[in-house]
């Protein structure tokens, strides 16, 4: 009789206990990419809310009922800074939230702001309109540095699970260490000069700086607005002129205008790249490192010399 009692009482002590020590840090992250760092480097540790969802645009956010709430529950949140999420401090301050936030980008060597281009500025999304670029995770040197802040944040709030969070960091360093050798590698066997990507969406300055490769972005091109044929004469003009070999241009959609790029300059129209929000997790970019590789075997193909 004694015995039928206390096995069901430990039991429930243990339900009881147990969910405690199994609590996961709850953090917030303004979009995704940073929301897969967090995972990379949290693992089980962590419960991760992204607000800014895959192909979301975290430029123009804007936040929800709902996201206040994740917030106002965060032990932790992870944000870029560098004037990305110009939407984060009102979010932060309805919330109510007063916990430490994380700004990744600290200690990364900013890039100025976008520059007007031959006195037409592009207005692909309200980009930041900052004093700097916020792109900063297109380098992979900057995504260690973030990693870095992100593993600081993670065990200032969860320090009993420093040793689980310091390995999974470690690891996810070799990943970022490997990707970054295959950029580079890639890369190496094509020639400076040649190395000239046109982007509708002005978001590789880290990476062209990185890696030595120019971006450039046409002048006039929109992604609300369809490209006028002004703007697709400038551009051939533009590809021309700087012998541009790649063009990624997710905004000309029409198959016609295209051809007509591709006949009139010989550049290559590239396939979709991801810069600043990864793909749904079926998709080509669904972390981080996926995102930098596929983006380069994108490039790469672009600019391989024609055969
Ligand atoms: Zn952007």
């Amino acid at each position: 009789m004694k015995r039928l009692f206390a096995v069901p009482l430990a039991a429930a002590l243990a339900l009881f206990a147990l969910p405690a020590l199994a609590e996961p840090v709850k953090v917030v992250a303004t979009f995704t990419i940073l929301g897969d760092m967090v995972r990379q480097i949290g693992g089980d540790e962590v419960a991760v809310t992204t607000l800014v969802g895959p192909d979301g645009d975290a430029h123009v956010y804007e936040p929800t009922p709902a996201d206040a709430r994740a917030l106002g529950a965060a032990n932790l949140v992870v944000v870029n800074g560098l004037g990305m999420e110009g939407w984060i401090d009102r979010l932060v301050k309805a919330s109510g939230y007063k916990g430490p936030v994380t700004v990744t980008s600290t200690g990364v060597k900013p890039i100025a702001g976008e520059e007007e281009h031959d006195g037409h500025g592009h207005d692909d999304h309200d980009h930041g309109h900052g004093a700097f670029d916020p792109h900063a995770w297109q380098s992979v040197a900057n995504a260690k540095i973030y990693a870095d802040n992100i593993l600081k944040g993670l065990v200032a709030a969860a320090p009993d699970k420093a040793a689980v969070l310091r390995a999974n960091h470690a690891a996810f360093e070799a990943k970022l260490d490997a990707v970054e050798a295959e950029i580079k590698a890639a890369l190496k066997p094509i020639p400076r000069k040649d190395r000239k990507i046109v982007t509708s969406h002005d978001a590789f300055g880290y990476y062209g700086k990185t890696y030595g490769v120019t971006f450039l972005a046409p002048v006039g091109m929109s992604t609300e607005a369809e490209a006028s044929a002004g703007d697709i004469a400038r551009m051939i003009r533009q590809i021309k002129k700087e012998k541009i070999r790649a063009v990624f241009v997710e905004t000309i959609a029409d198959p016609r205008l295209l051809e007509q790029i591709t006949r009139e300059t010989g550049a290559r129209i590239g396939g979709r790249v991801y810069s600043d929000a990864l793909s749904a997790a079926d998709g080509p970019a669904a972390t981080y490192v996926d995102m930098m590789r596929h983006n380069l075997q994108q490039f790469t193909r672009a600019l391989a010399p024609a055969s």
